[in-house]
């Protein structure tokens, strides 16, 4: 595969969203800072105490995220599938408000390996949020770790391997299959392919973006790298010391930006 170029071909995407359907996840002015006194660091929010990210993300779309490093991409990321609880301002999954874990929302981290236990096989770490959720038939619960196995584009027989037997983009596609299993409504991307090579980040990119449309889920895709956040988004949010400085259709954003930082962060990619 080719390296993906800003105005390259894009995956074909589903009916988009409309502000009529509920949205899967929606965020309400969240702010969030680390630390205390002169160690104090805002990640997510604005110097004016009232100002915080807010955003919504439908069923069957997919909202990039792009910024550099430092923005708050990873920090907003966490918040939205409850690994980390916002200073101030709501979220709400499916409607209602959440606090801690939300159900419904995984996540995929960069680096696979850091999230598989390497003493476990493969198939056991995609059947502990199958077990976790109470299945008690380890029949079954075989049979649909080597469904995952297979949808992700690994092989049955893979369920006994360990991580380190895996190349980076087979352990990433294990990811994405753990993320799958209890059948999520939300999957927060959190730089998916960036430890990936170009070829392998092509692959898993498409396998991503097919499994959104297969499966009508509501897609966040956290990325530095702008040409690989085209690719899959139908909208993205620009992020920029802690807050959204432009978000919208994903064309629009690129082709017109509307904020000079944004135009910034285009016209630094050669
Ligand atoms: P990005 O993912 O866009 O690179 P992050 O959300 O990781 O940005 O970080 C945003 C800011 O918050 C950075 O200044 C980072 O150093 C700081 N930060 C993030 N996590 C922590 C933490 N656990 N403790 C202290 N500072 C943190
Ligand atoms: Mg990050």
């Amino acid at each position: 595969a080719a390296v993906p170029r800003l105005d390259g071909p894009r995956t074909p995407r589903p009916r988009p969203a409309t502000d009529a359907d509920e949205p899967v996840v929606e965020a309400f002015r969240l702010r969030r800072e680390f630390g205390r006194g002169k160690r104090r660091v805002l990640a997510v929010g604005g110097p004016d105490r009232a100002e915080g990210v807010s955003l919504a993300v439908r069923r069957g779309e997919t909202l990039g995220i792009v910024g550099e490093s430092g923005s708050g991409k990873s920090t907003l990321g966490r918040m939205l599938v409850g690994l980390l609880e916002p200073g101030s301002g709501r979220i709400h999954h499916e409607g209602r408000e959440t606090a801690g874990i939300a159900p419904g929302a995984q996540m995929v981290f960069q680096d696979p390996v850091s999230s598989l236990n390497p003493r476990r096989s493969v198939g056991e770490s995609i059947a502990d949020p199958l077990r976790a959720a109470g299945q008690r038939d380890e029949a079954a619960i075989r049979a649909r770790v080597e469904e995952l196995l297979t949808r992700v584009g690994l092989e049955p027989g893979h369920y006994d391997r360990y991580p380190h037997e895996f190349s980076g983009g087979q352990r990433q596609r294990v990811g994405i299959a753990r993320a799958l299993a209890p059948q999520p409504s939300l999957i927060v991307c959190d730089e998916p392919v960036s430890a990936l090579d170009v070829t392998t980040q092509a692959q898993v990119t498409a396998l991503l973006a097919e499994l959104q449309r297969e499966l009508g889920i509501a897609l966040v895709f956290i990325a530095h790298d702008l040409a690989v956040v085209r690719q899959v988004s139908d909208r993205v949010a620009v992020m920029r010391g802690g807050l959204i400085v432009e978000e919208g259709p994903v064309d629009e954003v690129y082709d017109r930006p509307a904020h000079p930082y944004t135009r910034r962060l285009l016209d630094a990619v050669p």
